[in-house]
Parts: C-alpha cells; sequence; structure tokens
C-alpha cells in the first residue's frame, strides 16, 4: 500500500466509523461497505450525438459499442427521440437519463403563474422517462438569474412541489434527479449533500440527487465526501475534468483526479451510469474518449480501500 492508497484507506475507513457513529445513516457499517464496493460498478454513457462525430446512427452505434458505453443520455425531455427508442434496445443500449434542464427556472420563479408551466413540462420528462425507462431525470431548480427569488424562497417552493412530483415519478419508475451546479451556473444548489438533503426531506424516493465532476471541482471539498453524503439518493453521474483551461474536457485530459470520487461511488454502492457531459480537447475525439475511458476505468482500479 503507497502513501496514497494508505490516505484513501484510512480516510474511508474513518468516514464510515464517523457515518455509524452518529446513527445518520445507520444501514451503512463496515460489512455493508464492503457488500457496497463490490456491488459498485462502472458503466459509461453519454450524449446522443455527442463527444465524437459520426456518419449515421448506425456508425454512432457501432462507435459506441466499440468504446465501450453501455448507456445513452438524451437531451432535453427526450421527445425529439421518441422514434430511437427501439434502436436503442435492439443495439442493447440502456437509455438511463434525460438531461431535462431547468425550465427556465419556471417551477421557482417570482412569478407564480409561470411555475404550473414548469411542473407540466417536468411531468412530460418524467413520462417520456417512463417511456425510455430512464431512472434519472436531471433537473436544476434555477440557474443564475432565471429567478428573482432567494434561497429560502425557491426551497420553500420546492418543498411545496417536489414531493407530488416525487410521487408521479415513482410511478413513471424514474427519479427527478437534482443536479448542483457551481456558482458560476447557480448559486441555489452547489453542493451534493444539499441535494441530497432536499431530496430526503422530500421523503419520497422519487427525488433524487447527483454528482458532476465539473460542478464539483468547483464546490466539494472532497469528492469521496460528496458521493458519500449523497448515499442512496445517488443516482446519476456526470463525468467531465474542471475549472481550469480548456475547462470541462476528458478525463484525463487534464490532471483532475477522478479516483478520490470513485472511492465514493465504491463507498455507497453505485451502480448506475457515469456519462460524459464535456468537450474534448484533443483533435481526434474518437481516440481521446478511447483514451479516456481507459483512464477512468485505471481511476477506478486506483480507487480501492
Ligand atoms: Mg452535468
Amino acid at each position: 500500500m503507497n502513501r496514497r492508497d494508505f490516505f484513501m484507506t484510512s480516510a474511508a475507513i474513518g468516514a464510515g466509523a464517523a457515518l455509524a457513529s452518529v446513527g445518520k445513516v445507520s444501514a451503512i457499517d463496515m460489512a455493508t461497505v464492503a457488500e457496497n464496493v463490490k456491488k459498485a460498478k462502472l458503466r459509461f454513457a453519454c450524449y446522443w450525438g455527442g463527444l465524437f462525430p459520426a456518419e449515421n446512427d448506425a456508425d454512432r452505434i457501432k462507435k459506441m459499442r466499440e468504446l465501450g458505453f453501455e448507456g445513452i443520455e438524451l437531451s432535453g425531455d427526450g421527445g425529439g427521440v421518441k422514434d430511437k427508442k427501439q434502436m436503442f434496445i435492439d443495439e442493447g443500449f440502456e437509455v438511463c437519463s434525460l438531461c431535462f434542464g431547468s425550465v427556465g427556472g419556471a417551477v421557482v420563479s417570482e412569478d407564480p403563474s409561470r411555475r404550473q408551466g414548469g411542473i407540466d413540462a417536468l411531468k412530460r420528462a418524467l413520462e417520456n422517462a417512463a417511456y425510455f425507462g430512464a431512472k434519472a431525470v436531471v433537473y436544476v431548480p434555477a440557474f443564475n438569474g432565471q429567478t428573482k427569488l432567494g434561497h429560502v424562497e425557491i426551497r420553500k417552493i420546492l418543498m411545496d412541489t417536489l414531493p407530488a412530483l416525487g410521487e408521479f415519478a415513482v410511478e413513471c419508475g424514474t427519479h427527478i434527479t437534482l443536479e448542483p451546479l457551481n456558482r458560476t451556473e447557480a448559486w441555489f444548489l452547489r453542493q451534493v449533500a444539499d441535494g441530497a438533503q432536499i431530496a430526503r426531506d422530500c421523503k419520497t424516493e422519487g427525488v433524487a440527487t447527483m454528482g458532476d465532476f465539473y460542478h464539483m471541482a468547483w464546490e466539494e471539498p472532497s469528492d469521496m465526501g460528496a458521493f458519500i453524503s449523497g448515499g442512496d439518493r445517488i443516482k446519476h453521474v456526470h463525468l467531465g475534468n474542471g475549472p481550469q483551461p480548456p475547462r470541462r474536457t476528458l478525463p484525463g485530459e487534464d490532471d483532475r483526479p477522478f479516483a478520490d470520487g470513485f472511492l465514493g461511488l465504491k463507498f455507497i454502492g453505485y451502480d448506475g451510469f457515469c456519462s460524459f457531459e464535456c468537450g474534448v480537447a484533443a483533435p481526434d475525439k474518437f481516440e481521446a474518449v478511447r483514451r479516456s475511458i481507459a483512464y477512468c476505468r485505471s481511476e477506478w482500479e486506483k480507487a480501492t480501500f
């Protein structure tokens, strides 16, 4: 065990002991953690149509398979590509998530007349998630400038709104997955723990959260700690480098480490998808993604107790 492994192991065991001692998440003990580590998987997804060029759908599918992708993330509410569902199934891919966004911050707008439209749009996305079998509808309450309300008011609206929407998500077999962003994009909801607590306060399994390594590089003092805080509320992960130029590139294209966060994902037994949500710095994008996947796999292996 080298010095880095020693510290990572010590930190993980310490975190486990701390969690058990405060009784906050009583289901977690070290035996559970050991089971979680066995259960955890690194499964890759990416935006349909993104990351690297392809001549057509068949070429994209072929390249995604060659690279080892298993999942597909759809943009918006996914309604524009409903006709591709059977192709995704036939080719063995799982639609893991809809990157829904914020609907202009409508749900938490200072103008109450806008909120119902946002709720309706979110419900349509949840129905589309049910159609595709996607487990996560990635939702941002508001980007900066999309609402004039403050944090206390936004949180109250979410508490008034999300529990019922969360129950609707349960019926749809999916999750409203709150995405914490960095402060340049949203001051409200920047940390994974905050997303997890909002989800827990909603008292429905239909509200969840996620971690995006890009945003986490800005906002989280510990990637591992963030995912442990999220616990079983983590239903999705986005991969991308941090803010240093060229920002938000592929994992491995700069020196942003991933093993620490992956250790957190192992700790909680995460076996959902890690979806690339980033640009590509290298000119040959396809080969760059291949290298990045190899890098992520090596970071996953490095994340040991
Ligand atoms: Mg993201």
